[in-house]
């Protein structure tokens, strides 16, 4: 059986064919023609154009903030994208497919995947939560009694889960991650510097010299954008100690939802979780310092994943390959 594991995710799509391994790994960007509407670039493509595009192009996230701003245009991109990886004739073969999709979307947003996902070819579609399939990624015992957390940074979300047999029992689900820390540094330099940068610059700056916290290793990079009064280029230097601060608020809101889960998390569990302590996952949790301020935050030990970019997919796999044992975490609320 063919099957397909697919991680929908707000910043990149990922797509594990069983036995393939990660077949594909694309920003979740489509250039669209504004005036008829039609697709001209699609992932890493369509995200080199992000800022760039001229007046009548404007490039689509169509799964800004978690959930699916656009079917139209989500369904076109996993058709491409699915079409890519799969050779003609594929879906007769009768796949199934399972997704990741962020723990908070609401029902209709849950039809919206499934028809995306079926417009595209598959027979068979079954949506996993993405801390779900974020903790099997990572290996957590998640048919255990024992309780495991992991909190998800994605671009647009961040997913906090605390698992135990099979199911879901607290979660905290926010619709901020990586972008709002891009969204912030890019406030930041309008506001101190008169400069306007692109996603793209103010997402270097974020992984070059970001952080959440002091990691003992100050940094500085130049930077270049269109002078806000002159209209003309310009570079400037910016600093890790005024861009961690720039990110504050953001970094607090992730943390505030770490807290929230908690506050919710049945006594016994929270106990393992003492032992255990926390997993991140997902490319928000790259962010340098993380790491290391959840864990003064919450005084637990927090565990980064090796590939935090591909654990949703990695789970959506192990769910497929080994179906009699994990079939049981598909069904979510
Ligand atoms: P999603 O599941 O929503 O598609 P991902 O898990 O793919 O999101 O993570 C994408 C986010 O991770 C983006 O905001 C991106 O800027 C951020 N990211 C990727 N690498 C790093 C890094 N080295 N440091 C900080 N942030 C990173
Ligand atoms: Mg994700």
């Amino acid at each position: 059986m063919p099957d397909i594991a697919v991680d929908l995710g707000t910043a990149n799509t990922l797509i594990q064919v069983k036995g393939r391994g990660i077949v594909l790994n694309e920003p979740s960007v489509v250039a669209v023609e504004r005036r008829t509407g039609k697709p001209l670039a699609m992932g890493l493509e369509a995200k080199r154009m992000l800022g760039r595009t001229p007046e009548g192009i404007v490039a689509v996230r169509p799964m800004r903030d978690g959930v699916i701003a656009d079917v139209d245009v989500a369904e076109l991109m996993l058709r491409h994208f699915l079409g890519q990886v799969a050779p003609q004739g594929f879906f007769r073969l009768k796949p199934r497919v399972v997704v990741g999709v962020p723990s908070g979307i609401t029902e209709m947003e849950r039809r919206a995947v499934r028809a995306a996902v079926a417009g595209a070819g598959a027979k068979e579609v079954f949506l996993i939560s993405e801390p779900m399939a974020a903790a099997i990624g990572v290996g957590l015992p998640v048919l255990s009694p024992r309780g495991s957390m992991v909190v998800n940074v994605g671009g647009g979300t961040t997913e906090i889960g605390v698992i135990a047999l099979a199911g879901i029992v607290a979660d905290a689900s926010i619709r901020v991650g990586g972008n709002e820390f891009d969204e912030a540094i890019m406030a930041f330099i309008r506001k101190s510097y008169n400069l306007l940068i692109g996603e793209s610059t103010a997402e270097s700056i974020k992984i070059q010299v970001g952080s959440a916290h002091p990691t003992g290793q100050e940094r500085e990079m130049d930077v270049n954008g269109r002078d806000l009064v002159s209209g003309i280029p310009k570079t400037i230097r910016v600093y890790s100690e005024e861009i961690r601060e720039a990110i504050q608020e953001p970094v607090q809101a992730i943390v505030g939802a770490v807290r929230r889960a908690l506050e919710v998390t049945p006594p016994e569990l929270s106990a393992d979780i003492v032992d255990e302590g926390i997993v991140m996952t997902g490319g928000g949790a790259l962010l340098k310092g993380l790491d290391v301020l959840l864990a003064a935050e919450t005084g637990l030990p927090i565990h980064l994943d090796n590939e935090p970019l591909t654990c949703v997919v990695r789970g959506a796999g192990i769910v497929l390959d080994e179906w009699e044992k994990y079939s049981g975490v598909l069904s979510i609320r």
